[in-house]
């Protein structure tokens, strides 16, 4: 097969610190391979402590001494229009980088650079709009709440969807005037190296967005226990967000994160079961199924049970997996080789705990390359390890049930609980059902589309906190309460003797 290797591409990712791009302190990098040669194409600066210092010293300095906090809203939010607007100019530039560096096919590549776009046009808009609390009490007081940046964001994001998740928490970070140290993901920097050309030709000033790229152990870390960092968003795996809040309590952070799912799909037999074929292998087989709101276990209630399970391994089987550049790829190959060994595994075990129905390996053809062949397994237990541990792979369980309390119980016995999708024609079960499903964020007879105003977040091992809309400007500020008295103040005299009442 051919290999797409994109023009241009850079001979090496420094970081960017304070407006200049530089190497690490002690100049070391790693290297950064690409998921369909398993070759680096390209060095990255390996952030140190030292590094993550001078990148949060430089946002503190434009923090407290630079413009971008002081601003008025539609000063921010012209800049970060301009900023949607270079990102949209270039969608097709980004899609092919990121799908040349994290293995998406490029038709979804190409939707996640139109999606960062829409986040920072979205985040101007609303910081223009925003309104804040006001409560009277007639004649006595009036109360209102004052709206101010936290400071320095420190932002640490996964390699999946890398552009368009950095997005979703620089544009809420910089909309409320806060200045940021982004750490991409070591698997994919590619593409959050645009970042600083485009907002310097949209006008942010300098300082106010950092880059230190390096490994989570060491900039990542670095990063969580800076004192001058207050608040860390997170995106990534839930081991890794019970490291980071345990080494954010020292200095108390203000926590987002955002973690791993184990998503189910419930399928009731009134369901219409063309739509809801096509949703659920959408769900858990795009984006490669590296997707945290991946819908992979499928609960199928027993009637449409056997006729379900052939029609969905049959789509399966017909998924074109392939070279992520080619625009007819449907699956292309999985982010990195540790990755795609994990999700192999769990393809073994799959064999054991389920039924295969279709893929089960490498597709034929594709020797070398990440690439794992659409897998579904049926009649898997809730016991299985494949029905209860993220696997973020196009891999999918299937498993039967009887009456909605079991598929309930079914749906509820993870640890996760970020995304449910429901399947059924009844108006009453479809939202009884949705209120008690352990889920962050629910879909009735839809699949994944999001409104950027609803709020984004999981419950139990899937997260805490929203983001989205208003509760990302929450994050990003704090919200002080000032209360003026608007007539002579009646207080408790103390210390004035008998005419203290
Ligand atoms: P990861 O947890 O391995 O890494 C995420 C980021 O954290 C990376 O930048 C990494 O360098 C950094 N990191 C690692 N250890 C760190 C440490 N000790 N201190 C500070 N930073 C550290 O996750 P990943 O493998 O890159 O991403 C996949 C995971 O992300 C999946 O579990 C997926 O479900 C989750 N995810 C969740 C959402 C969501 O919104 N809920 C969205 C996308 C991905």
């Amino acid at each position: 097969m051919t290999h797409y290797v994109p023009e241009g591409l850079p001979g090496e990712l420094k970081h960017y610190i304070g407006g200049e791009l530089v190497d690490s302190v002690s100049g070391k990098t790693f290297d950064v391979l690409d998921p369909v040669s398993n070759t680096p194409y390209v060095t990255a600066s390996a952030g140190q402590a030292e590094d993550v210092d001078r990148a949060v010293a430089a946002a503190r300095r434009a923090f407290t001494d630079g413009p971008w906090p002081r601003l008025l809203p539609r000063a921010r939010a012209r800049i970060l229009t301009r900023i949607a607007d270079a990102v949209e100019a270039q969608d097709r530039r980004l899609a092919e980088l990121e799908t040349f560096d994290t293995g998406l096919p490029i038709t979804q590549a190409l939707g996640q650079a139109q999606r960062a776009a829409e986040n920072f046009r979205f985040f101007a808009d609303l910081v223009v709009a925003q309104a804040d609390d006001t409560y009277q009490v007639p004649g006595r007081q009036v109360n209102y709440v004052h709206r101010k940046p936290v400071g320095v964001a420190g932002l640490i994001t996964p390699w999946n969807t890398p552009f368009m998740l950095e997005s979703w928490k620089l544009a809420p970070a910089l909309a409320s005037g806060c200045t940021v140290v982004l750490k991409p993901a070591e698997f994919t920097p590619l593409s959050a190296s645009l970042w600083a050309g485009i907002f310097a030709e949209a006008g942010l000033p300098e300082g106010v967005f950092n880059l230190v790229n390096g490994f989570g152990e060491e900039a990542g870390d670095a990063l969580v226990k800076h004192p001058d960092v207050p608040l860390i968003s997170f995106t990534g795996e839930t081991t890794t967000g019970q490291t980071i809040y345990r080494n954010c309590a020292t200095h108390l952070k203000g926590m987002s994160m955002e973690l791993g799912g184990k998503s189910p799909a419930i399928v009731f037999a009134d369901a219409d079961l063309d739509a809801a074929l096509d949703s659920t292998l959408f769900g858990v087989f795009s984006l490669n199924g590296e997707r945290c709101t991946a819908g992979s276990r499928i609960l199928v209630e027993r009637p449409i049970y056997d006729e379900f399970c052939a029609r969905y391994a049959e789509r399966a089987a017909a998924i074109v997996v392939g070279d992520p550049h080619d625009p007819a790829t449907e699956v292309g190959a999985l982010v990195h080789p540790e990755h795609y060994e994990k999700v192999m595994r769990y393809v073994e075990l799959g064999k054991s705990e389920g039924r295969l129905l279709a893929g089960g390996g490498r597709p034929s053809g594709l020797d070398s390359g990440n690439y794992v062949a659409p897998t579904v397994f049926a009649d898997v237990p809730s016991t299985a390890r494949i029905f209860q541990e993220e696997i973020f792979g196009p891999v999918v369980a299937l498993t039967p049930f009887d009456t909605e309390a079991e598929a309930l119980a079914l749906a509820n016995d993870v640890k996760y609980g970020l995304a449910a999708y429901l399947w059924t024609s009844k108006l009453e079960r479809a939202h009884t059902f949705a209120q008690s499903v352990e889920a962050g964020m629910v879909w009735l007879n839809s699949h994944n589309v999001r409104d950027l105003r609803t709020p984004f977040g999981g419950v139990k091992a899937s997260g805490l906190g929203h983001e989205g809309g208003y509760r990302s400007l929450d994050f990003y500020t704090d919200q002080q309460a000032i209360h003026v008295s608007l007539g002579p103040v009646h207080t408790a005299r103390f210390g004035a003797g008998k005419g203290n009442s």
